[in-house]
């Protein structure tokens, strides 16, 4: 299987007050196109560190990133900044609209960026897919928050990247929502998006056919790959 993604030996520290955090410790892992895998491990366990790495949010201090055959890892500024918009659609966990925009204009965003004519089109598009039409022209405090992290997916797969990154994205929301946010996960998976998704719930991690596990910064455990 062609690995989309692969590191070896990721290390990033941070330093709070005089304390050394290793909140990386060479994670090396490989994850193949098309696949939907699950970060699991203990708060502090260095998951959205690594989520930000992998989403080109950030660097290791450390250690080879390979993004589509590319070595991402030594990049900086623009040029991350457009591997990131080619590459990557993420998505948090407290959604990130900006308050002042309609949720079409959120959605926009990503593609104004890079200068499409098209934007509001494919924007409507996004939001169609997520199953939101009806509620595009409602500003983020309008709307549930469902809704929300629907508009926040449709903004991280409007310019149709090949990986979603999504951390904790059901943290904020009722278990019933959080079962609908994992089965658009699972629709845009289906359609051939590699997915990896940050869980603290066990429910949601086992609904994915890989987990790989964090503790203190390393890869604890990495579970056979099942076939689906
Ligand atoms: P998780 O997402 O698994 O809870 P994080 O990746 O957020 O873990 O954090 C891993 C470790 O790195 C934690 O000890 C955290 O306090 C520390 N850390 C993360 N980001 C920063 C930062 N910007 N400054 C200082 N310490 C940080
Ligand atoms: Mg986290």
């Amino acid at each position: 299987m062609e690995a989309v993604i692969e590191t070896s030996n990721l290390t990033k520290t941070f330093l709070l007050g005089d304390t050394v955090v290793r909140a990386l410790d060479g994670v090396s892992l490989s994850v193949a196109k098309g696949e939907k895998v699950a970060i699991t491990g203990p708060s502090g366990s260095g998951k959205s560190t690594l989520m930000n790495i992998l989403g080109c949010l950030g660097r290791p201090d450390a250690g080879d990133y390979i993004l589509a055959g590319e070595v991402v890892s030594r990049l900086s500024g623009r040029r991350l900044a457009q591997i990131r918009n080619r590459y990557i659609g993420f998505v948090f966990q407290t959604f990130n609209l900006l308050p002042r925009l309609s949720a079409l204009e959120n959605v926009e965003l990503p593609l104004l960026y890079g200068g499409a004519r098209d934007a509001r089109q494919r924007a409507r598009a996004a939001l169609e897919i997520v199953g939101l039409s009806e509620r595009m022209g409602h500003g983020p405090n309008q709307l549930s928050g469902g809704q929300r992290q629907r508009a926040a997916i449709a903004r991280a797969i409007v310019t149709d990247p090949a990986i979603l990154l999504a951390d904790e994205p059901t943290g904020n929301l009722d278990t019933k929502t959080g079962q609908e946010i994992m089965a658009l996960f699972d629709e845009l998976n289906a359609q051939g998006r590699t997915v990896i998704m940050v869980t603290h719930d066990p429910e949601i991690s086992a609904q994915c056919p890989r987990r790989i596990h964090l503790r203190d910064g390393r890869v604890a455990e990495l579970m056979a790959r099942e076939s689906r």
